[in-house]
């Protein structure tokens, strides 16, 4: 029997997820099949108990229900414990184990393919979401200079800083938009959902140095932060299509044991 998988979200349509997985299979020869549902915004708990219920054996779980799938795991992985988020559910009929591979998705696209290291660079996290969260003890433990994390609800910035287990405040630090004027980063990493509805982040002038590297996990095309960072003097910019593949090889690996090569899944995603 074929197990299934699916990514469950709200929206989902835009989800590379399930071509990713289709690839996966293929280049390792495993027999899943992987769907996508979308989930009323009011019904995650719900649609993903179904799934699994109906024999379904993992789910990813994209925004905004990476904390309700994180209450609904009977038990976490400590990267998820952390993150306070899941991305990855896991059932064997009995246990749901929920897991986080979104921060060393990032981590591994930005060390592996992109060749930047984060050691001893002034870090900038925007966003203090789902994605926010799963990517932030990572990023700590590549030890950087500094880490900021600045988000439009700042209260929720300072949430997650406050949630951490052991912070220097030397390094890591939160506030809003208004409170970086002045300030520059080597790379600053867009973990908002603003781009989804192409709003343009009231972020201010100076943030990108010639040899900054602009993030966006957003992925699929040109951004408006690409577009924004590179205007505002930001020398490499990317998308969060790297971050994608190598976050779902580490579900694929949770549910299959195997990990997949990324670098041909990346290259049949990327457009010519
Ligand atoms: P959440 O819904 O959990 O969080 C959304 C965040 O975006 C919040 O911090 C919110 O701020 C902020 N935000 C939304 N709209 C605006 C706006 N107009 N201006 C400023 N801030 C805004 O989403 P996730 O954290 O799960 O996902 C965030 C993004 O990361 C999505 O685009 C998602 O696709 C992407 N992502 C990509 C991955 C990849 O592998 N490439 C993996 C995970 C996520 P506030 O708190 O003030 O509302």
């Amino acid at each position: 029997m074929t197990d299934r998988y699916v990514v469950i979200g709200n929206p989902v349509a835009h989800s590379s997820s399930p071509r990713i997985h289709a690839l996966f299979a293929q280049l390792t020869g495993e027999d899943i099949h992987y769907g996508s549902i979308l989930a009323p915004r009011d019904a995650f708990t719900h649609v993903a108990s179904e799934f699994l219920r109906g024999g379904g054996k993992g789910a990813n779980v994209t925004l905004p229900f990476k904390e309700e799938a994180f209450a609904l795991s009977d038990e976490v992985s400590s990267r998820a414990k952390t993150a306070r988020a899941v991305n990855t559910l896991s059932f064997d009929g009995s246990v749901l184990r929920g897991d986080n591979t979104d921060g060393c998705g990032l981590t591994r696209d930005l060390g592996q393919n992109l060749g930047f290291g984060i050691r001893n660079r002034r870090v900038l996290l925007l966003g203090a979401g789902g994605a926010a969260r799963g990517v932030l003890v990572p990023i700590l433990d590549e030890q950087p200079a500094s880490l900021t994390i600045a988000n439009r609800s700042v209260q929720k910035a300072h949430a997650l800083l406050a949630d951490l287990p052991s912070v220097d405040p030397r390094i890591a630090s939160a506030c809003g938009y208004g409170e970086l004027a002045g300030a520059s980063f080597d790379l600053v990493i867009n973990a908002t959902s603003a781009g989804l509805t192409e709003a343009a982040l009231p972020l201010p002038k100076g943030l990108f140095r010639p040899d900054s590297l602009a993030y966006d996990m957003m992925y699929g095309r040109e951004t408006s932060f690409m577009r924004q960072a590179r205007a505002d003097g930001a020398g490499r910019t990317t998308d969060g299509l790297g971050m994608l593949v190598e976050q779902a090889a580490e579900s694929f690996f949770i549910w299959r044991g195997r990990r997949p090569p990324t670098g041909p899944v990346l290259s049949a995603l990327r457009p010519a």
